[in-house]
């Protein structure tokens, strides 16, 4: 501690107006370095306290504090929480008419407000910036600043113009924040929001009280249940799904099953979704069945678990969103059901969506590392921080791999088997095929369609048969995760990638992850 009188302002304040004991981690630190009138760069897990790293200084300093947001469907939930207790706060976006912002305006100009929160788009308008120069400022405050990095999963260009706040107002000091960044986020953060004297703050990224498991996916929502069932009966979480449709009848399916379930999709209409969303901040135990478009900036301390049914584009949005569990510090559970479809159906999305080349490369890269993440044979947990270029522990003691180490295995043969079935179809017969029609030629099944293509002449015809089915999906799925074989087309056809060879021609050897026959939480719950 420096002592000092701005520090105990800033201590004063965090007692009297938010009625906690000690700050927390970099907390006193970044607030120590802006109110002394500092440019800050704050990286920090979701939960970690980012709120009153500003909040503070636009309390202690003199005027107001601007805070830009992107999250405005938040924005009058957060003004309310700081009046309540006793900030005097505001905020101007387009869900007001013209003459609620014309009261805020006054407001401002009078130096009557506190925090001020504004979207970024507002920034772009002429009026606002007249508006802002015309009051007085504490400090800008840019919240979810990775939304400037072009490169990360979160791009709104809304957010390049806010280089703007330094030129005009060179001496408001400038805090940016957010929970996401590797390190290329964190260089574009700064070079584009023009803070090349910042000083930075990271805090660990590590949340000790998150357990990561990620579960191979069979019948995905059965095993949601159970999960549910056995580990968290009756705790507040969120279950994310990629689809809205997914999203429906995940939220049915659980309340079917006495689990108290709603949706909260973009489909919704807007009552609706505040109603979910205010039902899930105030009851407890509600589970909110939800694509991505639910949780960004939500507050709410006792969310137990997260559970992913789909895989996340990317490690970046994987960690945010189960960064949502466990913000009280109480153990909770980051669980997700992953399998080969998620990985087809993610390769063909990047490949048919929208978005020039680099775009598309970017997208794959993204979903490489995640991945990555998935296939690990190693700790998760060390596998996220380094991820974030963060030092991690070799292991963590609270993640599925350190509680049941994995087993690998030489996969170089069943790969091979796997490659040159699809070579053969396409050399000998001009054909391609998912990954079923392989798999089924490979365990010598007679189904209709091998009938039909003659497959059972091939001479790869039943040679796999020492695997099971579930296993040489999990070969096919580690393959393409690791890039020895790609998908194609709508239908998601597997073909050969450059490095395909290298395991055809017995170049390299291929080590796969055994597929665990349960997960190995319920093992322990039953004393196993
Ligand atoms: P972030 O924006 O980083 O996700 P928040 O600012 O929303 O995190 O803070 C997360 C939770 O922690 C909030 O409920 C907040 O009130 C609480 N909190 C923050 N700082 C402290 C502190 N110093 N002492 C106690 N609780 C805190
Ligand atoms: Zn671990």
């Amino acid at each position: 501690m420096t002592g000092g009188v701005t520090q105990s302002d800033a201590l004063r304040t965090l007692h009297r107006v938010f009625g906690y004991d000690a700050f927390r981690g970099e907390q006193e630190a970044v607030i120590d370095h802006v109110v002394a009138g500092g440019d800050a760069v704050v990286l920090m897990p979701t939960g970690g306290g980012k709120s009153l790293c500003y909040q503070i200084p636009a309390l202690v300093r003199p005027g107001t504090g601007v805070v830009v947001s992107p999250l405005i469907a938040l924005m009058q939930d957060q003004v309310d929480a700081l009046r309540t207790a006793g900030v005097r706060a505001g905020f101007i976006n387009s869900t007001q008419d013209f003459d609620e912002r014309r009261v805020m305006e006054a407001e401002f100009l009078a130096g009557e407000l506190d925090v001020l929160y504004l979207a970024p788009e507002r920034l772009r308008l002429d009026a606002t910036l007249d508006l802002l120069s015309r009051g007085k400022i504490s400090v800008f405050a840019i919240d979810e600043a990775h939304c400037v990095a072009q490169w990360g999963h979160d791009f709104r260009p809304d957010y390049l113009a806010l280089s703007v706040l330094g030129q005009r107002w060179p001496d408001v000091p400038r805090i940016a924040l957010t929970a996401t960044a590797t390190h290329a986020t964190h260089r574009e953060i700064t070079e584009r929001l023009g803070m090349p004297d910042a000083k930075h703050f990271v805090a660990s990224f590590d949340r000790p009280n998150i357990q990561y498991r990620i579960v191979p996916k069979a019948e995905p929502k059965k095993q949601l249940l159970s999960f549910l069932k056995e580990e968290h009966a009756g705790d507040a979480g969120i279950v994310y799904c990629l689809s809205r449709n997914s999203v429906e009848k995940t939220a049915e399916f659980l309340c079917q099953n006495g689990i108290e379930a709603v949706p909260y999709h973009a489909g919704l209409d807007g009552g609706t979704r505040a109603r979910h969303q205010s039902r899930f901040l105030r009851e407890e135990g509600l589970v909110v069945c939800a694509t991505i478009a639910f949780g960004m900036g939500i507050d709410k301390p006792d969310v137990r678990f997260v559970a992913h049914l789909d895989l996340p584009k990317s490690v970046e949005g994987y960690y945010q969103e189960t960064g949502r569990a466990g913000r009280d510090g109480l153990p909770s559970t980051a669980w997700m059901a992953y399998g080969l479809q998620d990985v087809v159906q993610q390769r063909k999305l990047i490949q048919g969506g929208e978005g020039d080349e680099a775009f598309r490369r970017r997208a794959a890269s993204h979903l490489d590392s995640m991945l990555a993440l998935c296939e690990t044979a190693r700790c998760r947990r060390a596998q996220l921080l380094t991820y974030f270029g963060q030092e991690a522990p070799e292991a963590c003691g609270n993640c599925d791999t350190c509680l049941a180490p994995p087993e690998t295995w030489d996969g170089t043969v069943a790969a091979q088997k796997v490659l040159s079935t699809v070579v053969r179809l396409q050399r000998e017969r001009g054909q391609k095929f998912g990954a079923g029609q392989i798999i089924d030629i490979l365990l010598g099944k007679k189904t209709a369609k091998v009938i039909q293509f003659d497959h059972d002449q091939l001479s790869v015809f039943g040679i796999g048969e020492e695997l099971a089915e579930a296993e040489w999906r999990g070969v096919v799925r580690q393959l393409l995760a690791q890039g020895l074989l790609a998908v194609e087309g709508e239908y998601g056809t597997l073909v050969l990638t450059e490095t395909s060879g290298s395991v055809l021609g017995r170049e390299r050897e291929v080590r796969l992850r055994k597929e665990p026959k349960r997960a190995p939480a319920a093992r322990a719950a039953k004393g196993e």
